[in-house]
């Protein structure tokens, strides 16, 4: 049984006055039924986590650099990230793939980074959309796979997020046919590389545009077992409807 997720991307987006949406949720989400996590900017993790301490919810980082410490001004390593509070990372996210030229071999040794400071590793997959009509989708996200997560994870210790670039702040959304089509594949794949027992332990999340009124819908397909939500998650009145649909969902 896969615990579910409803995480949250602030990406760039939050100073100290919207630590306010942490403790709105914790209060919306006492004992709730799936796992909450919230990927604040750097600047804001300390202080997030000490928001959350004694909540339901938990904080990660959106980013982190694959060398332990060393001459990498503006970088931060997993073992900071850790040290601040954060229980996970989002690692490939297709905004640092494209920002900052990160291929799937810088994540890849971000995620060993990650398993040494003790964080899971929520890798994002997905193709742009010239790629999906090109029905290069499958291929894409297989490759991602392949070069971007180390053999030594484990069900506990990684996340897969797929999502599909066009959908990503677009308010465009795959059909619910397609969302199971890639998760169904990525499903596949793990359970070819990493056996039955470990494949099926792994979580896999969809982004891209998941709001209240869409949460249910993707929630219902199967092996997805959350969310990694970017715009919505900004706002406890779009973000505790989303956690609240995954609640729900079967
Ligand atoms: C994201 O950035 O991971 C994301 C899914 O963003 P949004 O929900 O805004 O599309």
């Amino acid at each position: 049984m896969r615990t579910k997720l409803a995480a949250g991307n602030w990406k760039m987006n939050g100073t100290g006055r919207d630590l306010g949406v942490l403790t709105e949720l914790a209060r919306r989400h006492t004992q709730p039924g799936c796992e909450i996590l919230i990927c604040p900017p750097v600047s804001l993790l300390h202080r997030a986590a000490q928001t959350v301490q004694g909540t339901s919810i938990s904080v990660g980082g959106q980013d982190c650099h694959a060398a332990r410490s060393g001459a990498h001004t503006g970088d931060i390593s997993a073992e900071m990230l850790a040290d601040a509070g954060a229980r996970s990372v989002i690692l490939g996210h297709s905004e640092r793939r494209e920002d900052h030229a990160e291929t799937n071999a810088h994540v890849r040794d971000k995620v060993r980074a990650a398993l040494a400071a003790g964080l899971v590793s929520i890798v994002c997959v997905g193709e742009t959309k010239d790629q999906r009509l090109a029905n290069e989708t499958l291929s894409v996200v297989a490759d991602q796979l392949a070069g971007s997560i180390p053999d030594q994870v484990t069900g506990d210790t990684l996340v897969v997020a797929y999502e599909p670039i066009w959908a990503i702040g677009t308010g465009l959304v795959p059909t619910v046919e397609q969302i199971a089509e890639v998760h169904g594949f990525i499903r596949a794949q793990l359970h070819d590389r990493f056996g039955a027992q470990t494949g099926s332990q792994i979580r896999l999340l969809y982004g891209g545009s998941v709001k209240p009124d869409n949460a249910a819908a993707i929630f219902a397909v199967p092996d997805v077992d959350g969310a990694l939500v970017g715009g919505a998650s900004l706002s406890a009145d779009d973000f505790s409807p989303i956690v609240s649909a995954l609640e729900g969902s079967a």
